[in-house]
């Protein structure tokens, strides 16, 4: 989320935005896009949040995708007019730009990654949803268009694990190593590869 405020802090749940399985869901509204941006919430597995454009949740069904945001508000400059609505994922970098995320890692550490620690399943419906944006937006899958939260963090200098600092998503799996920056790098690449081999 781009900063701690409180409607970024109301947990919704996904009866409350449209929503399908992994396998239904399609992007399906036309216009600019230029960047997808890579999150986790930072929450439960069900909690879902308008900060994002879209959450991939975990329910007892399975994989389900929640359109929580309309993507036609992040197609402008956002910052011409800052005060309209639109969707604050990334700092600065919310213009003509999707924010999708994981619902997960609440209270997680790189080392410990709590109750709700990422799982596969969300790691592969992320990778599929960010496929699919891809293609209908013509956004190419490098580092310079698609990048983690923890990615623009490390270009301009907020990443890390304190309050005001980001890093999602720089870690797949536990680790007592010191996070740095190369995880973001590392993380990255291997969400874009696992991108491009959707099909
Ligand atoms: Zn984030």
């Amino acid at each position: 989320m781009e900063r701690v405020a409180v409607a970024d802090l109301v947990a919704y749940r996904i009866e409350d935005f449209p929503h399908w399985p992994l396998t239904q869901w399609r992007p399906d509204v036309a216009g600019r896009i230029d960047h997808i941006y890579t999150h986790w919430s930072a929450h439960d597995y069900a909690s879902v949040f308008p900060a994002y454009h879209v959450c991939i949740a975990t329910t007892p069904d399975g994989i389900v995708v929640v359109n929580t945001h309309d993507v036609r508000e992040n197609m402008r400059n956002v910052y011409e007019n800052p005060d309209a609505p639109y969707a604050q994922h990334t700092r600065g970098r919310n213009s003509h730009a999707l924010g999708i995320s994981i619902m997960a890692m609440q209270d997680a550490t790189p080392a410990n990654f709590g109750a709700y620690p990422l799982t596969e399943e969300l790691v592969n419906g992320l990778c599929v949803v960010g496929a699919r944006l891809a293609a209908f937006y013509n956004v190419p899958i490098d580092a310079d268009h698609i990048m983690s939260h923890a990615e623009a963090a490390v270009r301009e200098g907020y990443f890390g694990t304190e309050p005001d600092q980001r890093w999602d998503i720089a870690r797949l799996v536990v680790s007592d190593k010191p996070l740095v920056e190369q995880d973001a790098t590392d993380v990255g690449e291997e969400l874009r590869a696992r991108m491009r081999a959707v099909r």
